[in-house]
């Protein structure tokens, strides 16, 4: 691994391996003998910064263990239960539709009324549609008849 480190006559930068620490050489600039100093973490750091993001990597690598991880001071504030900031005067409210209320002189309009419900609401705003069937007397024939109607419930 390679290390950087200043010559501390011409403070020119220089390059060695890190097994070379502690050899005597001359200074390339200003021809000074001068030890190669320990690999340590800021000459380290320093060729990190100076080379590629793979000795980045491998500065990572040589952190040291004792450091420790910074303390957050600043706790961030926990985010609610339910966010509701965006819809929060909303109700959760239900529709129930009865086919029989749709029909009007004989003609069945609950799928077009059904559907202009849902429109209105908003697909967003849908939390279920449930089926249902209902038993009542007709007026007419004065008989028990099932029909069926839907249970839309949703947020408005
Ligand atoms: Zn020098």
């Amino acid at each position: 691994m390679d290390m950087i480190f200043a010559c501390p006559n011409c403070k020119q930068q220089l390059e060695a391996e890190a097994s070379m620490a502690g050899n005597e050489i001359a200074c390339p600039s200003c021809s000074t003998a001068i030890v190669i100093p320990e690999a340590d973490i800021m000459n380290v750091r320093a060729n990190a910064l100076a080379t590629s993001a793979g000795a980045k990597e491998e500065y990572h690598f040589k952190v040291p263990d004792h450091v420790e991880p910074t303390e957050t001071l600043i706790q961030k504030p926990k985010p609610p239960l339910e966010v509701t900031a965006k819809d929060g005067d909303k109700k959760l409210r239900m529709k129930c539709i009865r086919r029989t209320d749709c029909v009007e002189v004989g003609k069945d309009r609950f799928d077009e009324i059904v559907t202009e419900i849902l429109s209105n609401i908003g697909e967003s705003n849908i939390k279920s549609i449930t089926p249902l069937t209902y038993t009542h007397i007709d007026l007419g024939s004065r008989q028990l008849m099932t029909d069926f109607g839907v249970m839309i419930v949703y947020r408005g």
